[in-house]
């Protein structure tokens, strides 16, 4: 599984299930109510009223991002036995926004950098319900400049490329889904290699 910003996360079945961006869907209705708490007197009770409804914007969208969270993750969790994910990577994930956006550009990254969070926390908790094991992978491993069939390293791969061809096997790949591949190749690789470690060798000295 990757988590992504298009869509919210991405499976190597695959199967991907969208972002519902709640936070964009509702910032129109919180920049009138951010404005108007903004008029309105220090300390003056009105504030405190307009404040109240600056929060429960906040708190619908928190909501719904967590109801959808919940279904998710438990669907993830009864139909897998193991998910193997990106610890998480979200640094470069985002271009730089124009100045008049800047704030709630950054505050859409803020709540959307914890809901990533959240949401593997979710997946544990009820990976241990159901009985499905999280692996979660070394951030450092290049998922998406790694090609799944071959292995070489597109060193230049740009997060705007969603599709690209594996110059070195000629194989095209879905940006998100080759990560996934990659993601669940690593699990598996650990496995050979933890494997590997516990089995005792045996030196001989003459
Ligand atoms: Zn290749």
């Amino acid at each position: 599984m990757d988590l992504g910003v298009k869509d919210f996360c991405i499976t190597n079945k695959p199967e991907k299930f969208e972002n519902p961006r709640y936070f964009q869907r509702s910032l129109r209705r919180l920049k009138i109510r951010q404005r108007r708490l903004n008029r309105k007197a220090k300390d003056s009770h009105n504030r405190k009223k307009a404040r109240v409804k600056v929060a429960k914007i906040y708190e619908k969208v928190a909501n719904q991002r967590l109801d959808y969270q919940h279904k998710i993750s438990l669907k993830l969790t009864n139909e897998n036995q193991v998910i193997s994910c990106e610890y998480l990577n979200i640094k470069g994930m985002v271009k730089k926004p124009p100045a008049e956006e800047l704030r709630y550009r950054k505050l859409a990254q803020q709540i959307s950098d914890v809901a990533r969070g959240q949401f593997l926390t979710l997946l544990e908790y009820k990976g241990d319900i159901y009985g499905c094991e999280i692996k979660r992978v070394d951030r450092f491993f290049p998922s998406s400049k790694r090609c799944s069939n071959c292995g070489y390293l597109k060193e230049d791969l740009r997060l705007k490329d969603r599709e690209w061809t594996c110059p070195g096997c000629h194989v095209d790949h879905d940006r998100d889904i080759n990560a996934c591949q990659n993601l669940l190749q690593f699990y598996d690789l650990k496995i050979g290699w933890e494997a590997s470690k516990s089995t005792p060798k045996e030196t001989i000295t003459p």
